[in-house]
């Protein structure tokens, strides 16, 4: 008989996440395991009781999602899973905290709906972070030219030399947009910008956006007003600007649910699969 699907929350907050937990749930978990404000040295033990308790052959009906607001953390947390596996005794293992993987895989999946990536040239706005480095790392790995945009060059100089060790033959340029004029510039010539600053901040102005003629695509991932682009509503789905096709926050979002829900499925698909950003834009992928 088959075992029930048993997903583990490794969760970074206070609180494992409800949202998580309702995406897993609706994607077919049978039995939710939550383990809140998880330490990296916890880890070791609680994948210990997912690695040993089921026999090989039924290891793929355990699967372990790490989530929480902090991705760093997560990242860790991720290290650490992996760290414990060893022969086939492994299960698979997602990293979604604060939903930066399947939210970045989303937002550059809609600029290639409009753009073939190979060989653009894109901005990200606030590209420092978690949700913008990913969507750094996800268009350079399409062979992308990336402008990584911070109001601190070193901060954003900082994330290239990061994804640069990463991928390899990524072309990256770090931009400070600290003025109206240094964000005109980082957007000059682009055919993508996706602004990924905090909720509330907005990051490209409806000033800089009248004299920024080469954009094709624009995509603001903030769903907090003020939004993240002028001119961009929360809601906006390819909608066309005078040429722009223009996505707010919750225009990704379908897709990123889209997504979370899949890789969901996928982890009970096999025993031994990592998914992190690039797998999760692979799932991404096969969807559209
Ligand atoms: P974050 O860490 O809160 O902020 C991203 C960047 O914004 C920071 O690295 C910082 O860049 C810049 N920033 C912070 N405060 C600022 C300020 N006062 N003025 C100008 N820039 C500021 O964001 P995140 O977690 O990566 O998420 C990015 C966006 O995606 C957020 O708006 C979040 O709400 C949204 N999100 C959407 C979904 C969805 O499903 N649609 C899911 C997750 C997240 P510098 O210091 O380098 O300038």
């Amino acid at each position: 008989m088959t075992k029930p699907r048993i997903l583990i929350q490794l969760d970074s907050d206070p609180h494992a996440s409800v949202f998580d937990a309702v995406v897993a749930i609706d994607a077919g978990v049978e039995k939710l395991l939550q383990y809140a404000d998880v330490e990296p040295l916890e880890v070791r033990g609680l994948v210990h009781g997912a690695m040993f308790t089921r026999g090989v052959a039924d290891l793929r009906q355990t699967a372990i999602s790490i989530g929480g607001a902090n991705v760093a953390a997560g990242e860790e947390l991720l290290r650490r899973v992996t760290e414990c596996f060893f022969g086939p005794l492994r299960v698979s293992v997602l990293l979604d905290a604060n939903g930066a993987n399947t939210t970045a895989a989303a937002a550059v999946l809609a600029a290639g709906k409009h753009v073939a990536l190979s060989g653009a040239v894109a901005t990200v706005l606030a590209g420092t972070g978690p949700v913008g480095q990913r969507a750094v790392r996800l268009l350079a790995r399409q062979g992308a030219s990336v402008r990584v945009a911070s109001r601190t060059l070193e901060k954003a100089a900082h994330v290239c030399r990061e994804i640069e060790a990463r991928v390899p033959g990524a072309k990256l340029t770090p931009m400070k947009t600290t003025t109206d004029d240094e964000t005109a510039a980082a957007v000059e010539g682009a055919s993508i910008v996706i602004a990924a600053g905090a909720a509330g901040i907005e990051l490209l102005s409806a000033d800089v956006r009248k004299i920024s003629r080469s954009l094709k695509v624009a995509i603001d991932l903030n769903a907090v007003p003020p939004l993240g682009i002028a001119g961009v509503a929360a809601t906006d789905k390819a909608k066309d600007q005078s040429g722009v096709a223009c996505y707010g926050a919750l225009g990704v979002g379908g897709t990123k649910m889209k997504i979370h829900k899949a890789a969901i499925e996928q982890l009970f698909s096999a025993n031994d699969l990592v998914l992190d950003a690039e797998e999760v834009f692979a799932i991404g992928l096969a969807l559209s």
